[in-house]
């Protein structure tokens, strides 16, 4: 149906029958998370009365109540706020943070420098004097900087938590655009009980790109507090947007009164039809993320099988959607983004290009061709052209129309490859 090398289509047979064992466990983790979240459905009486929309303040709407209900459970909380008013991630991490601390409280985050965004909400950014950071509230900031090989340091957390006696123990679960590896659930139930030995201080777990990839979120440990996206995986890829915080009641209530305001809480929102979304992309999160599973252990396993370092590996045990890719030099990277966005469902006929993004000292290359502006559970791949020339690479709504666009990208760096020796 789509032209490749014969060599190539060679390559992905066998790559898709090395990465067998792996889609097993990843159809395993699905069904076990799918039925979940089945039951969270059935057991909170989901109606199609509760799709109805609500209007002005929103009072009394029981759609919205019941999905937050069900995403509790979901994720074996005690309450959630699930909400289209959240613009993004980095906004509703945002509102979290300010929700929960308070002037004078330490922030200490025990996974490094945070994602690119979350810095200038932190105030750790030089050029945004004034803006509205925590800092400029008088909240502090300290970190734990991971390992020389990228791993949580423990005992310098143990002692850090000792020393600075914080507000909040901050992780970020999945890489950024780092090579480090992702925290597993079990590295957070870890975190959480030496903050909790040596600490009054609760967690909070930037949640993004991690829900639904093990049988475990961070609530389901101790975690007190996680956020994220709904157009990253719990919205299924059909949320067109919104975000979510679950956790203690207690601090969700705080949270909820920052969204809206204090007395006000989460009484308030209307939801203007976007329930039903919400209902069924999170109904639907749990098989596509098994999608977009699969599409990345295909993918590293192709690239690995073209001799390109890949993290995770494809044989290793994954933590959430993210695939990086080494691909050694820019020509490559964009090589990849261009053969990747020929076979996107969406904006096939762009021609991506490396352009200057805020925040960033090099020029940044996307591809992405989604049915949600900036959806990243949809077939995504961003790569900023500096060393060590890796394209961060996640989603897809099914495999099966993700491998030929994985083949493209793969196709373009080896003409690319070739064009050069030539
Ligand atoms: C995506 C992401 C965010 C939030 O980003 P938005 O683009 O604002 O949704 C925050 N942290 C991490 C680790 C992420 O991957």
């Amino acid at each position: 149906m789509f032209e490749f090398d014969p060599s190539l289509l060679i390559l992905s047979k066998r790559s898709l029958e090395q990465v067998q064992p792996q889609f097993q466990k990843i159809d395993v983790l699905t069904e076990y998370n799918q039925q979940k979240m089945l039951r969270a459905f059935i057991g909170n009486k989901v109606s199609e009365a509760m799709f109805a929309p609500t209007t002005g303040y929103g009072h009394s709407d029981w759609g919205r109540e019941t999905l937050e209900r069900v995403f509790a459970d979901v994720v074996d909380a005690e309450d959630a706020l699930v909400r289209h008013h959240f613009s993004c991630g980095t906004h509703t991490l945002a509102v979290a943070l300010f929700g929960v601390l308070r002037p004078g409280d330490t922030m200490l985050c025990v996974s490094g420098t945070p994602y690119d965004t979350i810095r200038p909400v932190i105030g750790i950014t030089e050029d945004a004097p004034d803006a509205g950071s925590l800092k400029d509230f008088g909240i502090c900031y300290d970190e734990v900087s991971l390992t020389l090989d990228g791993k949580l340091d423990f005992p310098a957390i143990e002692a850090k938590i000792r020393d600075v006696q914080p507000k909040m123990v901050y992780i970020q679960r999945s890489r950024g655009y780092s090579l480090r590896d992702t925290i597993s659930v079990d590295e957070i139930a870890k975190i959480v009980s030496i903050t909790k030995a040596n600490s009054d201080a609760f967690v909070m777990v930037d949640n993004c790109y991690g829900e639904f990839t093990e049988t475990k979120e961070p609530t389901s440990v101790g975690a007190d507090l996680i956020a994220g996206s709904m157009i990253k995986n719990p919205g299924g890829g059909i949320a067109k947007t919104g975000g979510y915080i679950a956790g203690r009641a207690e601090l969700v209530e705080k949270c909820a009164n920052r969204l809206s305001t204090p007395g006000l809480g989460k009484e308030i929102g209307a939801t203007l039809g976007n329930t039903r979304d919400l209902f069924m992309g999170l109904f639907q999160a749990p098989h596509i993320v098994g999608e977009a599973l699969k599409t990345a252990c295909f993918t590293a396993a192709l690239f690995e099988q073209l001799g390109f370092k890949t993290t995770p590996r494809s044989d290793e045990e994954r933590h959430d959607i993210i695939q990086a890719i080494c691909l050694g030099n820019k020509e490559n990277l964009i090589a990849f983004c261009r053969g990747l966005q020929k076979c996107s469902v969406i904006d096939s006929a762009v021609v991506p290009e490396p352009s200057a993004m805020p925040g960033y000292d090099c020029d940044v290359i996307m591809a992405g061709g989604s049915f949600t502006n900036g959806s990243t559970i949809e077939l995504s791949a961003d790569a900023p052209l500096r060393e060590p020339f890796a394209v961060w690479f996640q989603g897809s709504l099914n495999f099966h129309s993700a491998k030929p666009a994985v083949l493209s990208a793969a196709q373009a760096v080896l003409d690319e490859m070739q064009k050069k020796e030539g």
